[in-house]
């Protein structure tokens, strides 16, 4: 497949980590901004049309939240399941299986990365 070329400006210290890590696996830039940016595509605009959505939650919260994030979380009809666990920095990590309509899994999503450090969503459905 023909690549297209663009001009990328990047902070100095983002562009010497993507030096640094190219060299490290032995790859080079371009690729990594290749891969960077199919996963940043996927990632963000995975609920831009609507479908059965299923997948993670990966959360990470201070363990002083822990109350809010039940409250979402607890009788939610979306929630499959929990797996909770404690960092040894006294917080609180958690991947969450959740299933439904994506613009449910993007609410619950949303108001998740409201209360917690780190939120991530992985898709599992196509
Ligand atoms: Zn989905």
């Amino acid at each position: 497949m023909r690549k297209r070329r663009f001009g990328v400006s990047l902070e100095p210290e983002l562009f010497e980590e993507l030096e640094r890590v190219a060299k490290a696996v032995g790859t080079d830039r371009s690729r990594i901004v290749s891969m960077a940016t199919r996963e940043y595509l996927a990632d963000r605009f995975h609920f831009a049309r609507q479908h059965p959505c299923e997948g993670f939650i990966i959360a990470c919260y201070a363990s002083g939240a822990k109350g809010e994030v039940d409250r979402l979380l607890e009788g939610n009809p979306l929630v499959v399941g929990r797996a909770h666990f404690h960092t040894e920095g006294d917080c609180c990590a958690e991947a969450i299986y959740v299933r439904g309509s994506s613009d449910s899994v993007w609410e619950l999503h949303a108001s998740m990365s409201r209360v917690c450090r780190h939120c991530r969503y992985v898709p599992v459905c196509t």
